[in-house]
């Protein structure tokens, strides 16, 4: 009776091909045939199990360089699979511990295994071995890429947030709330990476909310001030210019600026909107000189403070001005010249009708350039 083998990918266990009565005396112990057979029997034997492609085929080998056989009766083994293989339980050794033999399948058998998953990652481990890295290695390889993938997707998710909060801010979106709608337009234009972070991302990691607006506003604010501050401190010289007002919820408010080199070139801007209880010297001093110690600027380096002439500020004995040079002694205090120029500008407006026509078309001629120089 013909006994059935079948073979897949990663099993071999009776069932499917069917082996001829010829192949069943192949499959047999072979040390008890060789004892009873002699040279020229087995010879001829082999010979005609070979005319019937019942027996290895050397050619096998110029197509699978793993492949081992030694002899038709021991079979084929792969050299891969059996140094680095870690083969599945239902394949029962096969190429491995036990060799393949059912010549008749056999070119057929060898694709299988070729292609089959347990002999591909076979192959991934000797050459890994060969360049020096374990199996552990690998894997822990194979984690970290699949962590930094990982890591760079979250990056380019946050950094189209980021640029989306930016956006907002520059072009003075009045509430962060709108944040969310501005996601969801970039979503509906087919940005699929936002879209499957949306869908799919954990409920708590979204950052779409406008509590995550607020804050990545605060992140960017806290980023372009470092710099600002980083460069200030680098700089031989810097001044400050300082203002006091009311916002319209009549908080009183100081903003500040500073101007400072950089490579030899003045650099100015706008740094801190400070709130203050009162608008006395003292208070207003004390916040300026604050302003310095936190953004940790040194005192010996300020040459130069700007403000406007009520005596608040310039007041030779205890104004803002006075109070500042006891801890810095180079800070000449300078009447603000776009105050004085304003000064100036009402007076000479107060004093002949032409000047204040003049003044107020060339207030809107300003306004003018102001406006095409934002939308340009
Ligand atoms: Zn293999």
């Amino acid at each position: 009776m013909a006994k059935r083998f079948f073979y897949s990918d990663d099993s071999l266990t009776e069932n499917s091909y069917t082996i001829s009565s010829d192949d069943e005396t192949d499959v047999q112990d072979s040390s008890t045939a060789l004892t009873t057979e002699s040279k020229e029997a087995k010879r001829r034997r082999k010979a005609k199990s070979y005319k019937a492609g019942l027996s290895f085929r050397p050619k096998w080998k110029e197509t699978y360089d793993w492949l081992l056989c030694e002899s038709s009766d021991e079979g084929m083994f792969c050299s891969i699979c059996r140094t680095h293989g870690q083969p599945p339980s239902s394949a029962k050794g096969a190429w491995t511990v036990r060799g393949i033999r059912n010549w008749n399948h056999g070119a057929e058998m060898l694709k299988q295994h070729n292609s089959s998953q347990w002999h591909k990652d076979a192959v991934v481990a000797s050459q890994h071995a060969a360049s020096g890295r374990t199996v552990f290695g690998m894997q822990l390889a194979g984690v970290r890429k699949a962590q930094e993938e990982k890591r760079l997707k979250n990056r380019s998710i946050i950094l189209k947030l980021l640029r989306s909060v930016y956006f907002m801010a520059k072009e003075h979106f009045p509430h962060p709330t709108t944040f969310t709608d501005l996601v969801g337009l970039q979503i509906e234009n087919g940005d699929d990476t936002l879209k499957q972070h949306v869908e799919s991302g954990a409920g708590n990691a979204q950052y779409t909310s406008s509590f995550s607006c607020t804050n990545m506003i605060k992140a960017i604010d806290d980023w372009i001030l470092n710099g600002l501050h980083s460069s200030i401190r680098k700089s031989s010289y810097f001044s400050i210019l300082a203002d006091e007002s009311q916002d319209i919820t009549c908080q009183e408010e100081l903003s500040v600026c500073c101007r400072w080199l950089v490579d030899g070139k003045p650099e100015e801007h706008f740094l801190d909107v400070i709130h203050v209880k009162a608008t006395n010297a003292e208070t207003l001093a004390k916040a300026l000189t604050d302003f310095i110690e936190t953004t940790g600027l040194d005192f010996e380096k300020l040459v130069g403070q700007g403000y406007d002439r009520a005596a608040t500020f310039s007041g030779t004995k205890t104004g803002v001005g006075k109070r500042i040079r006891t801890r810095a002694a180079h800070a000449l205090y300078v009447h603000c010249s776009c105050h004085r120029l304003q000064l100036a500008s009402v007076q000479a407006a107060a004093s002949n009708p032409e000047i204040k026509k003049s003044i107020r078309n060339d207030v809107k001629f300003v306004e003018i350039v102001l406006l095409l120089s934002q939308k340009s």
